[in-house]
């Protein structure tokens, strides 16, 4: 592994920790803005594993988005709990699984969630 891919693997373990700092409604920002580093993250991430695609021996457990993106919602129960596209990323507690976040297009509940 490269250099450049250690350190963003670093920034984004960083990020996780901030993430789960963030309160839910108090700080709906510090929400998105981690959703979008991880999103930039997970893209550089990619480059700098380069062409030859060599994952790091993490096996075929590539990150994939869920068969079905919207899931009923854990707060207000209808089903419009959205998959976020771009926010995928290594859970800190489970090395080699992933986990993306889910907004809720109904009551704007915002959550991580193992994929
Ligand atoms: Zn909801």
């Amino acid at each position: 592994m490269s250099e450049l891919a250690a350190r963003l693997r670093s920034i984004r373990n960083r990020l996780a920790s901030l993430e789960a700092l963030a309160r839910d409604d108090q700080a709906a920002a510090a929400h998105r803005l981690a959703a979008e580093l991880t999103r930039e993250l997970n893209q550089a991430l990619e480059a700098a594993a380069g062409p030859e695609g060599h994952a790091d021996a993490r096996g075929a457990g590539e990150p994939q988005a869920p068969r079905d993106p919207i899931e009923k919602c854990p707060r207000c129960t209808l089903r419009s709990f959205t998959f976020q596209d771009g926010t995928i990323r290594e859970r800190a507690a489970e090395p080699g699984r992933y986990e993306a976040q889910y907004l809720c297009m109904s009551c704007g509940h915002e959550a991580w969630r193992r994929l």
